[in-house]
């Protein structure tokens, strides 16, 4: 909806369509009609265009971006072409958020006021396409080559007052931006008014003559300088060309070929997985079962129990979000040590200006320490990060239970123990649920939340809005060992230990997976994590899960005393002298013996199976995992691994990438595996989840199953 009023002879056209004024066709229909209706009425001499609600306008509306609606008239192109080149003065009246196809539109009118605050951008690029509507054009003619291009390649969203001396605007306020866009408005109005007045006097922006000396050098730093941080992706280096076009052909070809490069780019998988990705951690913030209207509990104050390698991470992400935190550690040696660390992470983040002295001091200030159990009496949060042991969870929680307020939330961040029997430690089991970060835990997006069977609703809203409130995405998981993530890594370590055993060395899995898009291979991961802590899962998890017996490689690398990077040695070697982790000789004769061992006979085996042993051995326990409803859907899981476990967010996720190879690909893969599995043990690993199976046979797709009991998904 568009809502149009006069004001002294300037229009104000509001656009209204919640949440975030999306640029839905219904939007575009109404704000075209307000705009013919504006330029027809004699008495209107200037126009305003503002937003309802939260902000000026979020966007293009992505869920149509693959319907016909996406190019019917007017589309974007059009309307922007209209205000352009409207003969009266149109302003924008920026607040909240002026985003992509938002920031776009404004860049089409004649003059741009912004309240300070107003976060804008072109993001674009991190959904796989270019800005589409004249923004790779338009932005370079107003604030520069340089700036445009860092804006629209690294898709980074600021601040209006950090663009301020951009001229991407006439003026910033901190009052009303309608009021102060109203006044320019008139202005503009009152100099084309003049006798003689040319039309020329309104600054059209696609009439702008962009200079840049050097363009060619410029363009090709920039093209190379993309390629080599994207790793090929297409949408970063397709910005770098249209904003050259802008630099060497005249406007409306420049428009043309930035059109051309979006309709390619909206073809590509990259922009499938990057949408997906988008749209599913906002679906993953929708709880199941939560009652509406419910509302969390309010959390100023926390304390956080154990001030080791998470308790501080915990304790950092949660100070950057202005709540006031306490430590609590059993002695006083450990609480030094781990405010010490928390000084030194502030420090270096003022050292790389990544905080201003003011920010590192006022954070530092709201995180305290002490010895003993005080604190929690007035904690309306209370998050435990003390040793992964349920005797230890035990002691503390009766502590815990022992002095917390009626009503303070408990959390646990165990990685891999039964929140259920944590939350039987004390007298409140309703209070209790598990908020799992992931290291380092003020740095990783991750957060899930672990939803025991008696976890009170409110107390499960509570931490979606902690989450949100700190900057975390979200997901909840029902209890199992490992909840959503970790269970679901057991099986993808299982593999990489048995593609060891039959015949590949550690650097060939995580190249074959790095090439494949992963952040890191499972054993440059497991090297970073600390390969005896792995141990200790691993010990757990094959106590439970017999079939899971893992590759003896495992044990032998930390039977060598190689515990990973902080021993600087693991499965790999690290020293000052040399970048990166160096393979091994010994960690290669280590494997190579293993396989004599188990009376292997080594091949070679091709990336092309690696990744797709991997892969799919994620799949299959993600079937079960969904099946079993502790996922509440397959996104969920596909927003577990993209945010907190380094697979590539343009592949969407391991269930989505599924859904595009087809599930009955899947299910003949595994077959091939199981056929051609050295031992009966491992050719039954690749026994599929029963719900992959009848997705399969009935033709559908993990993205189709709403729910965790097959009888209630759509036919
Ligand atoms: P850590 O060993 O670094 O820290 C644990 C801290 O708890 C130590 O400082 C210890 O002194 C303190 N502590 C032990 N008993 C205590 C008690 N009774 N009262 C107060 N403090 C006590 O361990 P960590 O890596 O921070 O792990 C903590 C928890 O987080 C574990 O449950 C672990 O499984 C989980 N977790 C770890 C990671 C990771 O990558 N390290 C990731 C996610 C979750």
């Amino acid at each position: 909806m568009s809502d149009y009023h006069l004001n002294e002879g300037v229009a104000v056209i509001t656009l209204d369509h919640p949440p975030v004024n999306a640029l839905a066709l219904a939007l575009r229909t109404r704000l075209g009609a307000a705009l013919h209706a504006a330029l027809r009425d004699v008495s209107v001499r200037a126009i305003v265009l503002a937003g309802a609600g939260r902000g000026f306008c979020g966007g293009g509306d992505i869920t149509e971006f693959d319907l016909p609606a996406v190019c019917q008239e007017p589309t974007p192109a059009t309307l922007f072409s209209l205000i352009e080149n409207s003969p009266k003065p149109v302003v924008a009246a920026l607040h909240g958020m002026a985003l992509g196809g938002g920031l776009e539109l404004a860049l089409a009118c004649h003059a741009r006021v912004a309240e300070a605050r107003t976060q804008v951008g072109l993001p674009e690029v991190h959904l796989g396409l270019v800005p589409g509507a004249g923004g790779t054009q338009r932005l370079p003619r107003l604030v520069g080559f340089e700036l445009a291009l860092n804006l629209i390649v690294q898709g980074r969203t600021q601040p209006a007052q950090s663009l301020r001396d951009s001229g991407l605007f006439d003026r910033l306020t901190d009052g009303s931006p309608v009021e102060a866009a109203v006044e320019v408005a008139m202005a503009l109005a009152g100099e084309l008014a003049v006798p003689n007045a040319a039309d020329g006097m309104l600054r059209r922006t696609g009439a702008l003559t962009p200079r840049l000396a050097n363009a060619q050098a410029f363009f090709a730093f920039a093209r190379a300088t993309v390629q080599s941080r994207f790793r090929g992706l297409p949408a970063p280096v397709a910005c770098v060309d249209c904003v050259e076009k802008a630099a060497t052909l005249p406007f409306h070809e420049g428009l043309a070929f930035e059109h051309d490069c979006f309709t390619r780019l909206r073809g590509t998988a990259e922009f499938a997985g990057l949408r997906h990705a988008f749209l599913a951690e906002r679906r993953a913030a929708d709880i199941r079962g939560l009652p509406d209207g419910i509302k969390p509990r309010p959390v100023k104050t926390v304390a956080v129990i154990g001030a080791g390698t998470m308790g501080g991470g915990i304790a950092m992400s949660l100070a950057n979000a202005g709540l006031a935190v306490t430590l609590i550690e059993r002695e006083q040696e450990a609480l030094d040590r781990g405010l010490a660390i928390i000084r030194q992470t502030c420090e270096s983040a003022l050292r790389k200006g990544r905080l201003t002295a003011e920010e590192a001091a006022g954070r530092l200030d709201l995180i305290k320490g002490c010895v003993g159990y005080d604190p929690v009496r007035q904690a309306d949060l209370v998050i435990e990060a003390v040793f992964e042991d349920l005797e230890v969870k035990r002691q503390v929680f009766e502590q815990i239970d022992a002095v917390a307020r009626a009503g303070t939330v408990l959390a646990t961040n165990t990685s891999m123990l039964d929140l259920d029997r944590i939350a039987g430690f004390t007298r409140r089991p309703q209070d209790v649920l598990g908020l799992h970060f992931f290291s380092p835990a003020h740095v990783m997006k991750l957060l899930e939340v672990v939803r025991g069977a008696a976890t009170a609703p409110d107390v499960l809203a509570t931490a979606i809005a902690l989450a949100r409130r700190i900057g975390k995405t979200s997901v909840v998981s029902g209890v199992c060992e490992g909840f959503i993530g970790n269970r679901i890594l057991q099986p993808y370590l299982y593999q990489a230990g048995r593609l060891l055993d039959e015949g590949a060395l550690p650097h060939q899995v995580d190249q074959a997976i790095e090439r494949w898009g992963m952040a890191m291979g499972p054993f440059r991961v497991s090297d970073l994590a600390g390969n005896d802590l792995g141990a200790g899962i691993r010990a757990q998890v094959m106590a439970n899960r017999p079939e899971l017996a893992f590759s003896g490689s495992f044990d032998a690398v930390v039977a060598m005393g190689r515990f990973g990077q902080k021993s600087g040695r693991g499965w790999y070697d690290y020293s000052a002298s040399q970048r990166g982790p160096q393979p091994s000789m010994e960690v290669n004769a280590a494997v190579v013996a293993e396989s004599g061992r188990l009376g292997l006979r080594r091949r070679t085996i091709a990336d092309e199976e690696i990744i797709d042993r991997l892969l799919l051995a994620l799949v299959n326990e993600g079937a079960k995992v969904l099946g079993d409803g502790i996922a509440q859907r397959a996104s969920d899981i596909d927003v577990v691994y993209t945010a907190g476990y380094g697979f590539p967010r343009w592949r969407g996720g391991p269930m989505f990438a599924a859904d595009r190879r087809g599930l009955a690909d899947i299910l003949g893969t595994m077959r091939r595996f199981a056929e051609a599995a050295p031992d009966p043990q491992d050719a039954s690993f690749w026994q599929p989840a029963p719900l992959l199976r009848r997705l399969a046979d009935r033709g559908r797709s993990f993205g189709t199953f709403v729910d965790s009991h097959l009888e209630s998904e759509p036919s």
